[in-house]
């Protein structure tokens, strides 16, 4: 089936009791023990995570998929199902939370890693060593849209014996089919794209087979309980139905307004791999079938202009995390705090679902007034 078919009718199935349509709301921790029905308590599985799971693996084209309280709880579980004393190769330009549970949390617990430039394959592969166990890919990258070749990578992992991860939240598994180009497991914060709304946290683990790591994922789950509530889980079911037809939107929106702000003389750089003259744009034409909602900005006057631009915008709002249907704009080295590599000039921005002439409009009139300003 469609993926279109599959977001609306994967892992749900009409309520047996009513006849309901949409799926009921499963708020009980506890279930009277039935070996034939399987629910016991809600920690261990509760139906309405059940469906979830069943409709993520069948978008994501996984054998299992795994469910988490949110995006960083997914990503460390993956990374908990090692052991320590194992060795893992991850972007030097991760989501600022992935390099924070890699540095603060696993390494003092012994994993031992490599921070490398992924786009570099040879970086990648000098960096495998004996005990490499799993390399971390995210692609495109936060916040300067860099673009790394899964199937590169994976590669490299297979070669060595070591699992290749995919963090796909920013591509969605409609763009990004991160099992073809041989990722073993994806990994997404369904708090961004998957939810839509900006209304809840959660995470999830997709493994393409249901290998032993993907068992110890699921023991992790159960038993260290970073497990999503059943309305999140509701709530996250219900906005994959329109996935397909917001990603769409949001596409053709950053794609304008990429264009656009190319050609706007206050801009001196917009880092989005749809435009031609991106770094990772072959790589992604290769990989992606389109180039997302995500774009930054450097300003071309630097820092205070682009932090002055803010408050004079009317749409977006100045506001962090990404993948709902407003649009949002943040200076993103503020946000990341004193460790950033982020360039202060830049702004990163997830366009949302209002009309592109709309959000163009605002841009343009906030970038009259900084310059009114001055
Ligand atoms: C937001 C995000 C995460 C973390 O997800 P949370 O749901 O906030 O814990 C991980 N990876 C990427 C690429 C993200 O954008």
């Amino acid at each position: 089936m469609h993926f279109e078919t599959l977001a609306i009718h994967a892992g749900r199935q009409v309520d047996l009791a009513t006849g309901a349509i949409a799926p009921p709301l499963y708020l009980s921790t506890t279930f009277q023990q039935d070996p034939d029905r399987g629910y016991e308590y809600t920690r261990m599985d509760n139906p309405n995570r059940a469906m979830l799971e069943r409709c993520l693996a069948a978008l994501e084209g996984g054998e299992a998929a795994i469910a988490f309280s949110s995006g960083s709880a997914a990503t460390t579980s993956v990374l908990q199902a090692l052991a320590p004393g194992d060795h893992v190769i991850a972007p030097n330009d991760a989501y600022t939370g992935t390099t924070a549970i890699l540095r603060s949390l696993l390494q003092p617990w012994g994993l031992q890693v490599s921070f490398v430039d992924l786009t570099d394959l040879d970086a990648v592969q000098e960096a495998v060593q004996p005990n490499t166990r799993l390399i971390w890919v995210e692609t495109p990258s936060n916040p300067m849209l860099k673009v790394t070749d899964i199937a590169a990578v994976a590669a490299i992992a297979h070669n060595a014996e070591a699992l290749c991860v995919c963090d796909n939240t920013w591509a969605t598994p409609l763009l990004q089919r991160s099992f073809d180009f041989g990722a073993d497991i994806v990994v997404h914060s369904t708090t961004k794209y998957l939810g839509g709304h900006s209304d809840l946290l959660g995470g999830a683990v997709i493994a393409k087979t249901e290998s032993a790591m993907a068992q110890r994922i699921r023991q992790i789950q159960a038993t260290g309980g970073a497990v999503p509530a059943p309305f999140d889980c509701w709530l996250l079911l219900r906005g994959i139905q329109s996935l397909p037809y917001r990603m769409r939107g949001h596409c053709d929106n950053a794609r304008k307004l990429a264009t656009w702000l190319s050609q706007h003389p206050q801009v001196s750089t917009v880092h989005y791999p749809g435009l031609t003259d991106h770094s990772g744009h072959a790589i992604a034409q290769k990989q992606m079938t389109d180039f997302g909602g995500m774009l930054s900005v450097q300003i071309r006057a630097g820092k205070a202009q682009a932090i002055a631009l803010l408050p004079h915008l009317k749409l977006f709002h100045r506001a962090t995390s990404l993948g709902g249907v407003e649009s949002l704009i943040e200076h993103r080295a503020t946000t990341e705090g004193p460790d950033t590599t982020t360039p202060d000039d830049l702004l990163r921005i997830s366009v949302g679902l209002e009309h592109v002439d709309d959000l163009m409009a605002d841009l343009a009139q906030g970038f009259e007034r900084v310059v009114n300003d001055e």
